[in-house]
């Protein structure tokens, strides 16, 4: 595995890729690896990709006051991750290199991105979409991996390519998670041992939720109050939303009558965490069964 730091090597390194007939597979991350990225390093390999992994804590997607300092960078044990899972480089810039002066030029997938995150975090979308825009403007033509526990975040970037006709195909890959159903993600490391007992109330809450639509209800604002109540009986989180939504379209639904996604956001202490689960109407669990 070699490690890049410059735009100019990962163009090069690429380009002879693509020249030699390979697939360059792209797995855009800010580090701090665990086996929820390791996963897309090894549905790109599996798919037979000459991967390319993105290290880079992105200062467009922090607003003032989060915790863009703070957030964990343990270069050498990433590489060792990327190494291990076979990627074939990884792309470390310095801020310089990707941002020389503040960026003028932003990209913004308004009413994707205004909702949910968006709401709790103004500029966040923004800051993803543009950083994204400029990992595919760099790596070239790829397929890109991004994980479905920032499902907001996948719907932006795979609107964002359709809207700008970017030569590249997003892959959405299931969310990996602890055994009792916390999903995997670098701010775990922010929980105390006590917050880290009552965080899987996030993913019960939506799994529970789920359930109640696959049994039949239709209202999506009751399915909506389940989830919610269920955060609230948990004294160490502190809820932040709750939703019933369009996966296409990230919009609210009312009547489930199609496949729908169930998302939540609590904080639990320092970090704020986010889930999300698909829910089934009994028609729709009756035909995939
Ligand atoms: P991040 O480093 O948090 O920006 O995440 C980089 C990529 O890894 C994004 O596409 C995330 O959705 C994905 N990812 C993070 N956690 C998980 C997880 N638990 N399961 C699957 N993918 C994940």
């Amino acid at each position: 595995m070699e490690v890049l730091t410059t735009i100019d090597q990962v163009r090069a390194r690429t380009g002879e890729a693509r020249a030699s007939g390979h697939v360059v597979g792209l797995v855009p991350t800010m580090g701090a690896l665990h086996d929820g990225h390791v996963s897309l390093i090894e549905a790109a390999i599996a798919d037979g990709c000459d991967t390319l992994v993105t290290v880079f804590v992105n200062p467009l997607q922090f607003a003032e006051g989060e915790d863009l300092d703070a957030y964990p960078r343990p270069i050498e044990a990433d590489l060792a991750a990327a190494g291990a899972a076979g990627a074939a480089w990884v792309f470390v810039p310095g801020d310089g290199e990707m941002y020389p002066d503040s960026p003028l030029t932003t990209v913004s997938v308004a009413a994707l991105g205004d909702r949910l995150e968006g709401a709790s975090r103004p500029t966040h979308f923004s800051g993803v979409a543009t950083v994204v825009t400029k990992l595919f403007a760099i790596a070239g033509r790829c397929r890109a991996y991004f994980g479905e526990k920032d499902f907001q975040q996948l719907a932006v970037v795979t609107r964002l390519v359709a809207d700008l006709s970017l030569p590249v195909e997003v892959l959405g890959c299931p969310i990996v998670r602890e055994p009792d159903g916390l999903a995997r993600s670098s701010r775990n490391v922010y929980l105390t041992s006590e917050q880290r007992a009552a965080a899987p109330v996030l993913h019960r809450a939506l799994l529970e939720a789920a359930d109640v639509v696959h049994a039949g209800e239709r209202r999506a604002d009751v399915v909506r109050a389940l989830i919610e109540n269920r955060i609230r009986s948990e004294p160490l989180a502190a809820f932040d939303y709750a939703d019933v939504v369009d996966p296409a379209t990230m919009r609210p639904i009312e009547t489930i009558a199609v496949p729908v996604r169930l998302l939540a956001a609590a904080q639990f202490g320092i970090p704020r965490l986010l889930d999300n689960v698909a829910a089934l109407p009994p028609h729709d669990l009756g035909d995939h069964t």
